[in-house]
């Protein structure tokens, strides 16, 4: 550098004269810049150079680079690639371009584990620590098999399906899967279901069934309600005997117009119809058709009215019928008695007949209200009892008379 200074000014001051005066002329260190404080001729400045401390000399390491000496000792200190240092982690000795390629690989440095769970490990744990200590390894979960971080594997075991529970009842069915208790309840409740045995009310509308305890427990607790449900059974049951017993009526009435009326007994009615006054003997109702009216037949053994104490008296009378709304009225259909001669030869049998055609204008014939006629209509002196004794009119204690209408017979009148 100063040579070529020199060789500078000697070119453009040849002359000896004036390159004396140079060399004599005062400069500043070329160092200046860098804060060397030396001045003084230039022909001194070469040895000045060899001692300024700005001035770069070669590595004293002979690592090969130019170091000023100001900054030498930090080199061979720190930077110089030959320098011997130990590393900080491993505190083995290194020279200096060694160790720049050993930081960073160090095995005993502690370096933050890569997957970020805030750990720090010496390099040389890393794998360890991530195969067996990391907060953040994916471990599965040992009922479902899933993978999860370590540090939320106990969370998930709170909700995972497959993480047995307790069953609530008891049942000593270890380990019953989360996702599947409902399934285990139901079948536990299915299972009750089945074993329990129904109250003895059952039938009586008590809906409890349970174990044979529970049972005991709830039939001596419920005698009130038991006695209610009974109670009330028996009053459906009897509004369901009253509408079969109608039915049964409606089912079992004579509606073919015709009624063959069986007396039994006979010998001891007319001894009661003797002694005793007005006693009336009364025939099943009967209808003239499936809707048409309702008929009753009487009969006074020892006779009323005319008949009375010589005759047998018998007469008709129409009862309020279900179909009346829609009858024609005054009743105008023929109506026949008929005593019937029971006698061994039906040939030479003689039966009594009498029949009437009613007359519009006896009230008899119109409409019933709900408290029907006493009487009614027929023949006060139907047979007398001399006739009676005749023939086989009574057989075996019994008499048959037939009442019979007739439709086809209506009379215009
Ligand atoms: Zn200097
Ligand atoms: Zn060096
Ligand atoms: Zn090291
Ligand atoms: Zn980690
Ligand atoms: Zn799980
Ligand atoms: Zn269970
Ligand atoms: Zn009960």
């Amino acid at each position: 550098m100063l040579k070529y200074i020199i060789s500078k000014i000697k070119k453009i001051y040849p002359d000896p004269e004036s390159e004396k005066a140079i060399m004599g002329s005062v400069v500043y260190c070329i160092h200046h810049k860098e804060g060397c404080q030396w001045s003084d001729e230039l022909r001194k400045l070469k040895a000045h150079l060899n001692t300024c401390k700005h001035d770069a000399v070669l590595c004293a390491a002979q690592c090969g680079a130019m170091i000023p000496r100001v900054l030498m000792q930090d080199h061979l200190r720190y930077t110089c690639a030959r320098r011997r240092a130990n590393c900080e982690h491993c505190h083995k000795e290194f020279s200096g371009s060694a160790l720049e390629e050993h930081q960073g690989n160090c095995g005993h440095e502690p370096v933050y584990c890569e997957n970020k769970c805030g750990a720090k490990v010496q390099r040389r744990h890393t794998q360890q620590h991530i195969q067996q200590h990391c907060s953040k390894r994916l471990v599965p979960c040992k009922h479902c098999g899933q993978s999860y971080t370590q540090d939320t594997v106990s969370a998930h075991g709170l909700s995972c399906g497959r993480a047995p529970v307790a069953c609530p009842q008891r049942c000593g069915a270890g380990g019953v899967a989360r996702a599947d208790l409902a399934a285990h309840l139901r079948d536990h409740a299915a299972a009750a279901a089945a074993a329990a045995l129904p109250c003895s009310f059952r039938d009586a509308g008590c809906r409890f069934k349970g174990t044979r305890q529970a049972l005991d427990k709830h039939t001596e607790e419920s005698c009130q309600q038991h006695l209610a449900l009974v109670s009330a059974l028996a009053s459906r049951q009897a509004r369901q005997l009253d509408s079969l017993r109608a039915a049964v009526a409606r089912l079992s009435v004579n509606c073919s117009g015709a009624l063959v009326w069986r007396i039994s007994d006979w010998a001891a009615k007319m001894a009661e119809a003797k002694c005793k006054d007005g006693v009336e003997l009364v025939s099943p109702a009967f209808y003239t058709s499936q809707y048409g009216y309702k008929l009753q037949a009487s009969l006074f053994l020892n006779g009323n009215g005319a008949g009375e104490a010589t005759h047998m008296s018998v007469y008709i009378k129409i009862l309020p019928g279900e179909y009346d709304a829609l009858l024609r009225w005054p009743f105008a259909h023929t109506v026949s008695f008929t005593l019937f001669d029971q006698s061994p030869s039906p040939d030479r049998a003689c039966n009594i007949v009498e029949s009437f055609v009613p007359d519009p204008t006896w009230k008899n014939f119109q409409r019933p209200s709900k408290e029907p006629d006493a009487l009614g209509f027929g023949f006060p002196r139907f047979v007398s009892h001399e006739m009676l004794k005749k023939r086989n009119f009574i057989k075996d204690d019994v008499m048959f008379l037939r009442v019979k209408v007739d439709p086809s017979k209506i009379v215009a009148v």
